[in-house]
Parts: C-alpha cells; structure tokens; sequence
C-alpha cells in the first residue's frame, strides 16, 4: 500500500478528472440539445463502461479479498440502497411520465441532480476504493469513470435544458460532480479506519452502477426507440475500456 497522503492525493486528481467531465456533459446537452440518437449511442457507452468495470474490475478484486459470499452480499446491499432511493425520491423518469413543461418541472429538475448524486457517491468508492486495491486498478477505474460520466450527465442533463436555466443546469452538474470526490473521501477514510472494508466498498459500488445500468439507462435508450444504438454505444464502450486497460501498465 502506497502512504496515505499520496493515496489522497491521487485519488482526489482521478475524482477531480469526474467534475470536469460532468460539466462537459451537461454543456454539450445545452449545445447539442435533444439529439436522441446520440443519447442512446452515449447511454450504450455509459452503461458498457459501468458494467465493465464493474464485472471485470471491483467484482472480482472484491472476491479475492473478501470471498465471494461477502461480496456478493455487498453488492446485493449496493443494488438494494440505490434501488430504494430510486423508489423513494422520483427523479428522471417524472420529466417523461409528466410532459417536459408540467408545473413541477423546476422541482423535478432538483430531484433528477439529486438521482445524480446518489448515483455519483458509490462511483467515487469505485476509485476510490480500487486505488487502494492496487494503483494502477484505480487509475484504470477511474479514468473509465471519468469518460463515462460524460455522455451520461448528457442524456441526464437533456430533459432539464427545456428548463432553460443553464445557471441552475451548471450548478446542479457541479454539485453532481462534486459527489465523486465526496464518496471518494468517504471510502478512503472508511477504510482508514477498517481496512476490511475496502471489497467491500468495491462491491457495493458494483451493486450501484449495476443497478443504475439496468434500471436506468437502459429504459431511456428504449424510451427513445433506439436499442440498437444503445447496442452500438455498449460495442464501443468496450473497446475503448479496452485500449484504456491496454495503455494502463498493471
Ligand atoms: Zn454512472
């Protein structure tokens, strides 16, 4: 393990990269606007990235250290919290359910930054968390992170940009971002204390990005009739994770 204070330092730079993605996201949906063949390409990519690290990386690191009946339990938990907040607070799907100018619009845009950050906690874990496992499994999870959330905040930013609040869209985004470096902190500090927890973290945020994938974006890109660019979205995703495998030395 490397000394705390560079650990710190690293994984704040890798959550970091995650701010300056989220709010590239959310620009590009106030520039392109409601593109739907490039939010299913980006949602494909998006989920494809999450998926990825989540069953090639943290699953299997998890069970290695922490067995596969601990792990699985995490992930089960990570699936279950984020599963409960979805139910709990109404967020992204109220913008379709309820038309794009309903009276609660504005109160609904709250909710969706608030879906995001729910969201963007258990993936400041995952680099967090895998950074400690091992650096350079850090730096790989955390780059992937970084790219993915950039055309995600963009599908997610789309339905709120009829808002036509960019201050609010820039700030709801920045909060956004600033979830990661938050849930960084909270996993390398958590494991600070218990050292054991570090799978489980990894496996929990596995759960998350599970769950968000499939619940998620998947859903939109069919709400949008577009599957099979959702498809073509998740192909590239997977050749880009593995270039970034590729030029990442272990
Ligand atoms: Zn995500």
């Amino acid at each position: 393990m490397e000394p705390i204070s560079t650990t710190y330092v690293a994984v704040l730079l890798l959550a970091s990269l995650s701010v300056v993605t989220t709010l590239a996201g959310v620009a590009l949906a106030i520039y392109i606007g409601k593109n739907e063949r490039a939010i299913a390409l980006g949602i494909g990519f998006s989920a494809g990235i999450m998926l990825l690290v989540s069953f090639l990386e943290l699953m299997p690191e998890a069970t290695g250290e922490a067995g596969l009946g601990r792990a699985v339990t995490a992930f089960t938990l990570g699936v279950l919290i984020v599963a409960v907040s979805h139910w709990v607070i109404p967020h992204t799907h109220l913008v379709e359910e309820h038309g794009a100018f309903a009276p609660g619009l504005v109160r609904t845009a709250y909710l969706v930054a608030f879906g995001l950050i729910l969201h963007d906690i258990p993936e400041g874990f995952a680099m967090a968390n895998s950074y400690i496992a091992s650096p350079s499994l850090g730096v790989l999870v955390g780059l992937a992170i970084a790219i993915h959330n950039l055309p995600e905040e963009f599908a997610m930013a789309v339905p709120i940009v009829m808002v036509k609040k960019k201050r609010f869209l820039y700030a709801a985004a920045f909060l956004s971002g600033l979830a990661e470096p938050l849930g960084a902190m909270i996993g390398l500090v958590a494991v600070h204390f218990h050292p054991m927890l570090n799978p489980l973290f990894m496996a929990f945020a596995a759960g998350a990005m599970v769950f968000v994938s499939v619940h998620e974006l998947l859903p939109m890109a069919r709400r949008y009739h577009k599957i099979a660019l959702f498809a073509l979205g998740m192909a590239i995703s997977v050749v880009i994770y593995a270039l970034l495998a590729l030029a990442i030395p272990e």
